[in-house]
């Protein structure tokens, strides 16, 4: 065999922030603390202040391989941790402070957190579980000493960073150690940690920003709603770095009114997050006829788009919704459908249904859809099949864990149904979990409350199987809507976009739906609570 000649160097994390440094050391972030001042800071200061903090981790003891845990929001100080605790190749291990308490202690115990770095939003949540986490050797307010709590405990993150003169190389080591830790929220069971290596982290944040992707570059303006505990919001901090694109860090103010004042501030054009992030916005929008004048393209991913957003951003503002598949599992990028021309010289509603699909991979990523038995079924964009995918920055294992039943030969099983196209366009049928199966046949959910949302007045709909005496499972929808939507007339309108037999026994209006932790419906939450009302009511009838 006949080698390369080519250096072989390794890619890290640091490699990211120095580039930043180095090339568009002008080029700005801008964060809004918890605190509510708003910083404006060059990747220059970035760099030097996240050399600061990987100084001061190191005098406090933090040593390669050991586990940091990061309870925050998106903001430079969290985006300084991402850079000092994998630089100096420490693990970077990010905590969704929506899970319940009792799994942020699971998972700090599971990855023996050494230390912990805190917002101020979650002081009271980390005194509670104190006692609780024995890994634990120091945490820090990502604050200053002005609003710091009087724990004597916790120290000041500023205090510590400027107490470090920041004159500091990054280390160099094997780019395939673990740099990031993300856990999945869970919905069955524990959280299962997915372990990020640098290579996996720098070859995602490539391929993120190339314009078969998300576009991104030196010229970008991107406000990542999705949070940094949320699968590094999708990697956005380290694409941002790579390519010296203006960075808006909305710190906790998530709702309609504080985006849409920041984003026409900082005139981005590129927002990322999942869906009901983007109702928050769209209603605000509506109510107070403010139109987006920047906004080049929406990305929307973690659950389906629904049809009526990708209508309304487009009508109402000109802008194109990017759907996105992926996963924690996944880094979390898989798949996107963007505008090429074929799409774009579609007629508007025509190009809203193609808009639905989650899209064709990224360049990196492999697709399979496959039979119970992991054979490869049809890509005639109708057979339905669990998802399978690999690529260099898919899991190959769950950290600390010997669950070995989401791996097949190299695959991943995702856990979703989908279906594919001939020409590699991917659509999320349903979770595997989620999928209604009434009869034998199957019946998509996705589709079901997509569907409803196009029916005027709904705002949000959920659809579960639940047990039924003949079907075994029947559809039931719950719907959250102004007043009691008429029953015929949302039925006859849910006959036009699905079969017959798809719809629904009963239409439930409720005031309000659970979610996860991700911000997705709860199905399960929803099932257990509705688990015997078709039982129920064929009793009542007998
Ligand atoms: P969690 O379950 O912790 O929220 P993830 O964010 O990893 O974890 O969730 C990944 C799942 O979200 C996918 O397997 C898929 O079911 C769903 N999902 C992600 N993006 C989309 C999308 N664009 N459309 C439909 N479902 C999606």
């Amino acid at each position: 065999m006949m080698q390369g000649l080519m250096m072989k160097r390794h890619v890290l994390i640091s490699d990211l922030i120095q580039h930043a440094e180095l090339h568009y050391a002008s080029h700005t972030i801008v964060s809004c603390l918890v605190e509510g001042a708003q910083v404006r800071l060059t990747y220059r200061e970035l760099a030097h202040r996240s050399k600061q903090l990987a100084q001061s981790l190191a005098r406090l003891g933090v040593r390669h391989g050991d586990c940091v845990g990061t309870l925050a929001w998106n903001t430079h100080r969290h985006l300084e941790a991402y850079f000092a605790i994998s630089g100096l190749g420490a693990i970077t291990h990010t905590i969704n402070p929506r899970l319940f308490p009792e799994q942020i202690e699971y998972i700090i115990n599971h990855a023996e957190d050494r230390a912990l770095l805190v917002d101020l939003s979650f002081v009271d949540l980390v005194r509670t579980l104190r006692p609780m986490l024995p890994s634990v050797r120091f945490i820090i307010i990502l604050s200053d000493r002005d609003h710091m709590p009087p724990d004597p405990e916790f120290m000041c993150y500023e205090d510590l960073i400027a107490s470090e003169h920041g004159d500091f190389s990054w280390p160099d080591f094997p780019d395939d150690q673990a740099a990031a830790l993300c856990y999945t929220s869970g919905t069955t069971g524990h959280p299962k940690g997915v372990l990020y290596s640098h290579y996996s982290t720098v070859m995602h944040a490539m391929a993120a920003c190339r314009n078969d992707a998300l576009g991104i570059g030196p010229a970008s303006r991107i406000l990542p709603v999705v949070p940094m505990f949320h699968v590094c919001a999708w990697g956005t901090p380290y694409a941002a770095a790579l390519t010296g694109a203006h960075l808006v860090l909305p710190g906790p103010f998530l709702d309609g009114a504080s985006l849409s004042k920041l984003i026409e501030q900082e005139r981005t054009d590129l927002l990322l997050g999942v869906p009901t992030v983007w109702l928050g916005l769209l209603d605000h929008l509506r109510q107070h006829k403010i139109r987006l004048a920047h906004v080049r393209q929406v990305v929307v991913g973690g659950s389906a788009a629904p049809l009526a957003m990708i209508r309304e951003f487009a009508e109402s503002h000109g802008i194109f919704l990017v759907h996105a598949w992926g996963m924690t599992e996944l880094s979390p990028l898989g798949t996107v459908n963007l505008p090429t021309p074929e799409l774009m010289a579609l007629a508007p509603e025509a190009r809203y249904l193609q808009q639905l699909k989650q899209g064709r991979a990224v360049f990196g990523i492999e697709l399979a859809i496959m039979d119970d038995n992991h054979q490869r079924l049809p890509h005639d964009g109708k057979t339905f099949g669990k998802l399978y995918v690999r690529g260099p920055w898919v899991a190959s294992s769950y950290f600390r864990s010997d669950d070995r039943s989401s791996f097949h030969e190299g695959w991943f099983c995702t856990g979703d149904i989908a279906t594919m196209t001939a020409d590699g366009m991917m659509q999320i049928v349903d979770r595997d979990k989620d999928v209604i199966k009434s009869g034998g046949e199957w019946i998509s959910s996705i589709d079901l409350e997509n569907a409803a949302l196009s029916f005027p007045d709904i705002h949000e709909a959920c659809v579960v199987g639940i047990p039924h005496q003949r079907w075994g499972e029947r559809p039931l929808m719950l719907v959250v809507a102004d007043h009691e939507p008429d029953q015929g007339a949302l039925r006859d309108h849910l006959a036009q976009h699905v079969a017959r037999w798809w719809i629904p026994d009963r239409i439930v209006l409720v005031e309000s739906l659970p979610h996860t932790a991700t911000g997705k419906l709860s199905k399960k939450t929803v099932r257990e609570q509705f688990q015997d009302y078709y039982l129920r009511q064929h009793s009542e009838e007998v």
